[in-house]
């Protein structure tokens, strides 16, 4: 297959980075992210194994250099070992740099030490709360336990964690410094990550929860002392390092901040469906192009191409004057955060 030219948008980035949802399945409902019942897509609607492979494949040869999985809950679709063994061979062959993975942290226990063998070194989990009750209302069918065991077979099997929690006001407000301290005890890099308003349920829970992380950082100084570093992943994440723990701490703020011009990602969703920017609305149809001729992906290259070629140059949420603009229609579940 001839190799494309990299993948470069109109705004001169580069793309580097792709995350892909394998499922919109999970088996938890955070209330930020899906709604008690939620109706999930007919099977016949997400890619294959196969199909997920193939695109991926193509994305690689096109100059994606960092490969994330993430749902739904990842480790919940059938067979997904399969699918990391197979497209852990780019890895062996150097031509993907990064393979790794956000999840709940459900399934790690099972999955962690397989995944280390495959050459995964480190992942992101996702975990708002040390406080099994308040674990059990935020993620309304989670346990805590379970996800503390999978967390420990992840550092025992060697994984690199980051710890990825959401900020919650009243929620989890109260435990930000037992928090950091446990994430430094563990030897966890945290990343703290503003609500965002995503799904079309409760908009004005959203803005009920939200926790501006500037106000957070304000609070955690008043403890720790934190110093700025400048870690560029093309990513909406600025870090700082704790002094008193060495860990170092990111927040993403894309609701405060504007980080589109260094934005070097692009989404796909388990339907195929490619988003180029997680807050708007725009996407390319990859299902149909890679469906059309499974032997031939002449099509796909092609519709990548294009796609690339619309992303937009940034997001517009904003939660100023009390109010949501920007937001968005689907579920994080469904995009794959
Ligand atoms: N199930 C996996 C997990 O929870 O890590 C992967 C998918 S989940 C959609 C990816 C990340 O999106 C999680 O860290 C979750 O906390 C975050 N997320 C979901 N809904 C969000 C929202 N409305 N605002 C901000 N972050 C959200
Ligand atoms: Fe599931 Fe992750 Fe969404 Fe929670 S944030 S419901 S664990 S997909």
């Amino acid at each position: 297959m001839t190799k494309l030219s990299p993948l470069i948008d109109p705004f001169n980035r580069k793309i580097t980075y792709l995350r892909v949802s394998v499922t919109d399945r999970c088996d938890f409902r955070c209330v930020y992210c899906m709604s008690e019942k939620m109706q999930f897509l007919p099977k016949k609607d997400l890619l294959t194994l196969e199909e997920l492979d193939k695109v991926c494949s193509v994305f690689i040869e096109m100059g994606i250099k960092k490969l994330r999985i993430t749902g739904g809950e990842p480790l919940v679709r059938r067979n997904i070992l399969s699918f990391f063994k197979n497209i852990s061979r780019h890895l062996k062959k150097g031509s993907l740099e990064e393979l790794t993975l956000t999840t709940n942290g459900s399934q790690l226990k099972k999955f962690a030490k397989p995944l280390v063998d495959l050459g995964i070194k480190r992942i992101n989990i996702s975990l708002d709360t040390l406080n099994p009750e308040k674990f059990k209302t935020i993620t309304r069918w989670g346990r805590l336990e379970q996800v503390l065991e999978g967390i420990q077979e992840a550092k025992k099997s060697g994984l690199s964690i980051k710890i990825n929690k959401v900020a919650l006001k009243k929620t989890n407000q109260d435990e930000l410094n037992d928090f950091v301290k446990w994430c430094g005890d563990e030897g966890f890099d945290l990343t703290f990550i503003e609500v965002m308003p995503m799904g079309d349920f409760g908009a004005d829970d959203r803005l009920d929860q939200y926790w501006s992380l500037q106000d957070l950082r304000k609070d955690l100084e008043k403890i720790w002392t934190l110093n700025d570093i400048s870690l560029t992943t093309g990513g909406p994440a600025r870090y700082c390092e704790i002094l008193e723990t060495g860990q170092k701490v990111g927040f993403i703020t894309p609701l405060t901040h504007n980080f589109c011009e260094s934005c070097n990602r692009v989404r796909m969703t388990c339907t195929g469906q490619l988003f180029m920017c997680l807050g708007q609305e725009e996407d390319a149809d990859l299902r149909s192009a890679l469906r059309e001729n499974i032997n031939d992906d002449t099509l796909l290259r092609k519709r990548i191409m294009q796609a690339i070629d619309r992303k937009p140059k940034g997001h517009d949420f904003d939660y100023s004057r009390q109010k949501i603009s920007g937001q968005i229609s689907r579920y994080m579940s469904h995009t794959g955060g």
